[in-house]
């Protein structure tokens, strides 16, 4: 079957109360579209799972700040219907912003202990923008799965906890970073980078296996772990440090000690693209 697209909820929501009335498992991934290898893994990760796969795409205002590259975001539809209709997506929901906000918002969805830091530091309205259109879209999609990203750590765990916070129907499923043969991150603002910065980019990647190393070798104290990111981000010319944060999976603080689940987050500047990585990793408590 090709792939069906649709632009407005009520189209939308129609498509879906039948298949869901058959009691069909519903996958959703939630996008903004320029699609690439870690957009297509969450979807084949849908697919797998249920029954009917819809993607959306969306450059969503509300997450942009207005010095922000909202206009410039990249956009190919042609090219994301092709990726989406070969990784099996049934649905590609594709609203305007008009159709998805017909008239100023007036309801903001807010998770500040887990957005007050870290991305939302540098960028203090995104997640509020991310976690409002998230919980409409998940009000017009429906009981689902929904499939993220762990490239975008901070906002997965954020979703996860306004899902329950709400006890909205949906099934959080988080999916591992999907990467270039070098350990850049694969992103849509990738495109940015011109060929040196490109050749600088996977410093982000050192640093998370600098981390990752001096917590193998039993460095517990997280300042000095990130100290030893920072350094590796220094020594790249082309590189320059938002932030590094050796933190607790769960509550995104840094800890005293650093036990049990541990994230390594940094974000770095590269040109005109600011890049974002993480990893995990996890120590086991001594008997
Ligand atoms: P975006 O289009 O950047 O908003 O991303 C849409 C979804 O794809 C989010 O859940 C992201 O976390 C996820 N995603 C983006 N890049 C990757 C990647 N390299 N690996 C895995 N998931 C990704």
């Amino acid at each position: 079957m090709s792939i069906e697209t649709i632009t407005t909820v009520d189209e939308l929501r129609a498509a879906l109360d039948t298949r869901q009335a058959a009691g069909d498992r519903i996958g959703f991934v939630p996008t903004m579209g320029f699609l690439h290898d870690g957009h297509a893994s969450l979807m084949q990760r849908a697919r797998a799972d249920n029954d009917l796969v819809v993607a959306s795409i969306f450059v969503n205002p509300l997450q942009f700040a207005a010095d922000e590259d909202l206009d410039d975001y990249p956009r190919d539809l042609a090219a994301d219907r092709s990726l989406a209709e070969r990784v099996g997506v049934d649905v590609l929901f594709v609203p305007s912003t008009a159709e998805m906000y017909p008239r100023p918002m007036a309801t903001t969805v807010t998770v500040p202990d887990l957005a007050s830091r870290w991305e939302g530091a540098t960028r203090p309205t995104h997640f509020a923008g991310v976690a409002t259109v998230v919980t409409k879209l998940f009000g017009i999609v429906g009981p689902c799965r929904a499939y993220f990203g762990e490239k975008d750590f901070q906002q997965l765990c954020i979703i996860r906890r306004l899902v329950e916070d709400l006890s909205i129907p949906v099934e959080v499923v988080g999916c591992p970073i999907i990467r270039e043969p070098d350990g850049l991150a694969r992103s849509s603002r990738n495109v940015y980078l011109t060929p040196a910065e490109r050749t600088a980019a996977p410093v982000l990647r050192r640093a998370l296996d600098e981390g990752l190393e001096r917590i193998s070798q039993g460095e517990r104290n997280p300042a000095l772990v990130m100290e030893a990111m920072a350094a590796v981000v220094a020594a790249e010319p082309l590189a320059h440090l938002d932030y590094v944060a050796a933190i607790d999976a769960s509550t995104l603080e840094v800890p005293p000690q650093l036990n049990g689940t541990v994230r390594l987050m940094l974000a770095v500047k590269i040109g005109r693209p600011r890049l974002i990585d993480n990893d995990g990793i996890t120590i086991e408590a001594k008997p």
